[in-house]
């Protein structure tokens, strides 16, 4: 039961039932059940898996707060260690599927789980076998091999292959049931992955593959699925954050994310309409790279050639109108789509967010960023010309 070397990903309406069938196939006796209680219940995901929990060991691992903590990875590891389980379902958001992640994995290392998250030891070895199900389309957490744990309120980002999940169920009946506000913050971090994947400096064919397949669905798809939800708008959704969470596992993301993280945890504000407001100014921001502040090794016409790609996914010539077709969705899904508007009012408040960035975060932005040049971006200062345009 220790070894399953090749990830397996069921994208389908229906994909849940593989749940059971892989439980039976790899003999499981002992699960480890990392579950959104809400979740599990309002997706119809109970009605489907609880049969084959029936005649086995289950432990359940739920009540975790919003974002990962470190004081629910320790809890889940106690209980980890003593049920000795030979599988770990993890279902719920990006949240129920880091936690899956953290727990079965940094259970089963000798140092302790603050020591590994905060970088100070290693992952030497791998957990078993996690099966993922997300019940959002946003994170696309269950294709990656990265996760976020909290520490004394500090935000620290986990990445081992060990952390990749060996299933993902990935079933868009499941996300039927989300009301349109989740919907359309979810999506958004769907959408504003795939397009800081598409200009990251770690960005390859292969991750631009995904990444642009899954702007294109998302921008498409998301104000519909939003507002007259479909069967097919649902699973357009669920594929979008899939291929994006497959493309940031490659690229990882960039600024607009390196800069959510403050804004969530200062204003509580939902991780996708975090990002989603800084992501026109980024745009603004990274189309005026040049050949003295280009942080691609490729160059700032290969960027440049990423940055037309947006412009034409989302069916403009120029970088300023999808700029305003960037905010226009979001307005579109009923999220605000500025700073101002997720209550970040002043300079003073702005050069804060600034300077809490962690400047390693911020280096795989394809333009060199500083916490000055972000203010300058950001700050509303008339001497400094149009918000979005300004040179540092
Ligand atoms: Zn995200």
């Amino acid at each position: 039961m220790s070894q399953v070397e090749q990830r397996v990903v069921h994208l389908q309406d229906g994909a849940l039932a593989e749940v059971g069938a892989i439980i039976d196939r790899v003999s499981a006796r002992r699960l480890y059940f990392v579950v959104d209680e809400s979740a599990y219940t309002a997706s119809g995901a109970a009605a489907l898996l609880e049969p084959h929990f029936r005649d086995r060991c289950v432990t359940r691992f739920s009540g975790f707060d919003l974002n990962p903590k470190l004081h629910d990875v320790e809890r889940g590891i106690e209980q980890f260690r003593e049920a000795d389980p030979d599988v770990v379902i993890a279902l719920g958001g990006g949240t129920a599927i880091d936690l899956g992640k953290l727990i079965g994995t940094l259970a089963c290392q000798p140092t302790s789980a603050r020591d590994i998250i905060i970088g100070k030891s290693g992952i030497q070895r791998s957990g078993p076998p996690l099966i993922a199900v997300p019940t959002t389309a946003g994170t696309g957490s269950e294709a990656t091999h990265f996760a976020v744990a909290y520490v004394d309120g500090v935000k620290y980002s986990v990445a081992h292959n060990a952390l990749l999940p060996d299933y993902a169920i990935v079933d868009s009946t499941l996300t039927h049931s989300l009301p349109a506000s989740i919907t359309a913050a979810t999506g958004l971090d769907a959408f504003c992955q795939a397009i800081e994947s598409i200009w990251a400096v770690g960005a390859t064919d292969e991750s631009l593959a995904y990444a642009t397949e899954s702007a294109r669905l998302a921008w498409k798809s998301l104000v519909g699925a939003t507002h007259g939800p479909t069967a097919e708008l649902r699973q357009a959704m669920c594929r979008a954050s899939h291929l994006a969470g497959k493309a940031i596992n490659i690229s990882k993301t960039t600024a607009s994310h390196a800069l959510s993280y403050s804004i969530s945890s200062e204003y509580g504000t939902p991780h996708g309409i975090a990002v989603a407001v800084t992501l026109s100014p980024m745009l603004a921001y990274n189309a005026q790279v040049s050949e003295t502040d280009c942080a691609d090794p490729r160059g700032p016409e290969h960027v440049l050639t990423r940055i037309r790609c947006i412009t034409e996914l989302l069916g403009v010539e120029s970088v300023a109108a999808a700029c305003g077709k960037i905010e226009n969705l979001i307005s579109a899904v009923g999220c605000p789509n500025s700073l101002d508007q997720v209550g970040i009012t002043s300079n003073a408040a702005i050069q804060r967010l600034v300077t809490q960035v962690d400047a390693n975060r911020l280096s795989n932005n394809p333009r060199h960023t500083t916490s000055k040049s972000l203010f300058a971006l950001l700050s509303k200062n008339p001497a400094q010309g149009e918000r979005g345009t300004s040179v540092p």
